[in-house]
Formats: C-alpha cells, sequence, structure tokens
C-alpha cells in the first residue's frame, strides 16, 4: 500500500511541475510574460498542447490508482483470520474462502487453497506458495500419529 502513495504522490509532483511548464509557455505566447512572443509561437503551443496531455494522463493514472487502493482497502477489511488461514466474510454472513495467509501478508493476493483431506479433516494447500495449513483437527490428528511412532518399538 506505501507503494501505491508513493508512486500516487510521484505522479502529482510530475503532472505539477508539467502543468506549471505548460502555464509559462501559453503565459509567453500571450505575451504576459517576459521576453515577449516567441519566435515560432506555433511550435510553442503544441509543446504546451503536449505537456497538458501529459498532465491528464497522469490525472487519469491517478484515478485508476484511487480506486485500486479502495478496492484492496475495502478486500482488507472483509478478510478474517481463522486458524490458520483466511476467509472472507461477506456482507450477507457468506463466507468465502479459505486464502493462504502467507500470500496475503507478503503480496496482498488472496489465493484460493485447494483442500486434500487428511484423516477426515480439512488440509489446505496453496498453489502459489505450495504452503500445507492443517485445520485444528488435521493438526490434533497429525500429533497423534506423531506420538504413535515416536513410542513404537525400535524407538530410543
Ligand atoms: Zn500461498
Amino acid at each position: 500500500m506505501p507503494d501505491h502513495i508513493a508512486d500516487a504522490l510521484e505522479m502529482l509532483r510530475t503532472a505539477k511541475t508539467t502543468a506549471r511548464d505548460a502555464l509559462a509557455m501559453l503565459d509567453q505566447i500571450t505575451g504576459e510574460a517576459r521576453p515577449d512572443v516567441p519566435a515560432d509561437p506555433r511550435a510553442m503551443l503544441a509543446e504546451a498542447k503536449r505537456k497538458l496531455g501529459v498532465v491528464q494522463g497522469l490525472h487519469l493514472e491517478l484515478a485508476h490508482k484511487l480506486l485500486q487502493l479502495e478496492q484492496e482497502h475495502r478486500e482488507q477489511h472483509q478478510m478474517r483470520f481463522d486458524d490458520p488461514v483466511y476467509w472472507r466474510q461477506m456482507p450477507g454472513g457468506e463466507r468465502l474462502g479459505p486464502y493462504c495467509t502467507i500470500c496475503w501478508d507478503a503480496t496482498g493476493k488472496a489465493i484460493t487453497l485447494s483442500n486434500s483431506p487428511f484423516r477426515g479433516h480439512d488440509r489446505w494447500i496453496c498453489r502459489v506458495c505450495a504452503k500445507t495449513f492443517f485445520s485444528p483437527g488435521a493438526r490434533d490428528a497429525l500429533e497423534a500419529s506423531a506420538s504413535a511412532h515416536d513410542r513404537g518399538p525400535g524407538r530410543r
């Protein structure tokens, strides 16, 4: 998120200086600045027009970035952590997911996990970072089988 804000501020700075340059050119053409009327006012008008086009483009990009930020903000507020994964809580009470906590925390991308049940309990796998998440039931089953194995013959 801070990257978006830094980008937006940089765009605003560029838009501001470009618009200022274009206005200065127009002042020169209309004779409101010294030195008076440039040698080639048509070329200067074309350049001023080009600069204003750049400013307009930056404003459109900024508007797009703001919409993106709003969308991310909304998505973040819908995410709920329910050990060990994220779920998206919809306004109607519906719950979507689960989503990978590693990917969401690192990149802000909601990656849907696929379920690969372990001994009748949910076990989710991320197709992006390959992390496996055990539901509390699957964790208990895993621990039970690990400790049974520890007590088995031939150990210690
Ligand atoms: Zn992941």
